[in-house]
């Protein structure tokens, strides 16, 4: 996977065009492969930053997608999507506000119905730095606060929205007959998370999420993160634990009016050095942590 800052960077884009100018996407290959029931995921071919995983539901109905990506690569999500099922996207369900997830919004919008929480149309519709807000067809046209269900290819599909984890916009999508789960990026499979500060995210929020979610996830359900390969409800408490024990290390060191450096030296995180191959190192992990549990 790659971990430029440039990507990093790119996780934290808000829905912008901008975001398609950064990044040369045409060695991105991705193609649909099956999670269970008639939930499938757009997977990389090559290990190429595409973007957040996206969720495919296909059936009699149609297409509903969770999340689209970037909008340059519309036409292979389109493409990937074709070889599953020839019926239209009818509803997109963006995770939340980030480019990565939302950008291909502007793509698809004109032709479906994007349903996000509140807060996501919301934080699309600031404007952020220089870059203009995305054009109307791009946002999504129905929002809630809580929860809604789409009654779509037999199953009632539950989007709930969470108030503060990754940012304060994030979705959790429930396929209770297909027995899938896709996270957002609440879960970033098997590497330390990027945390939105900025954009209402907390680590501690994060973690009230993760307790409230896993036990009403059911047995052998599958579980899509927001990056990362597919998942079970394992890997999703071990990626709790960590959060946990990450966080109360911190605490520890902050407590003892240590500096986020001193941590650093010290390799405070040593024990979870694995997670820190990914977005993020173990010191950027460190310094988001420090920052965020200092202010307590
Ligand atoms: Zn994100």
């Amino acid at each position: 996977m790659r971990t430029s800052v440039l990507t990093l960077a790119m996780l934290a884009l808000p829905l912008t065009a901008a975001a398609d100018d950064k990044q040369d996407f045409s060695k991105v290959q991705i193609k649909a492969t099956k999670v269970a029931g008639q939930i499938y995921v757009i997977e990389d071919v090559v290990p190429e930053f595409s973007g957040g995983n996206v969720g495919v539901s296909a059936g009699p109905d149609g297409i509903l997608l969770i999340d689209d990506k970037f909008a340059a690569i519309a036409p292979k999500l389109e493409a990937a999507l074709k070889t599953v099922s020839d019926k239209p996207v009818k509803f997109v369900i963006n995770t939340h506000y980030h480019g990565d997830h939302s950008d291909g919004n502007s793509v698809l919008g004109p032709k479906s119905t994007i349903i996000a929480s509140d807060n996501t149309r919301k934080r699309m519709m600031t404007p952020q730095g220089k870059e203009p807000p995305p054009p109307a067809a791009a946002l999504p046209v129905l929002t809630f606060e809580h929860k809604l269900s789409v009654h779509f290819n037999g199953e009632e599909i539950r989007a709930t929205h969470y108030p503060s984890g990754h940012t304060d916009t994030d979705v959790i999508v429930v396929f209770p007959k297909s027995n899938v789960v896709h996270m957002g990026d609440d879960f970033f499979n098997g590497m330390y998370p990027f945390i939105d500060l900025d954009g209402g995210g907390s680590v501690k929020g994060l973690i009230a999420n993760l307790v409230q979610v896993i036990p009403q996830i059911p047995a052998g359900a599958k579980i899509i993160p927001g990056h990362g390969p597919i998942a079970t409800i394992k890997e999703l408490r071990d990626y709790l634990a960590m959060l946990q024990g990450t966080t109360a290390i911190v605490e520890a060191g902050i407590k003892a009016r240590k500096t986020a450096d001193q941590l650093k030296k010290e390799k405070a995180l040593a024990r979870y050095d694995a997670w820190g191959k990914g977005f993020l190192k173990p010191d950027d992990f460190i310094d988001q942590l420090y920052k965020e549990l200092s202010k307590h």
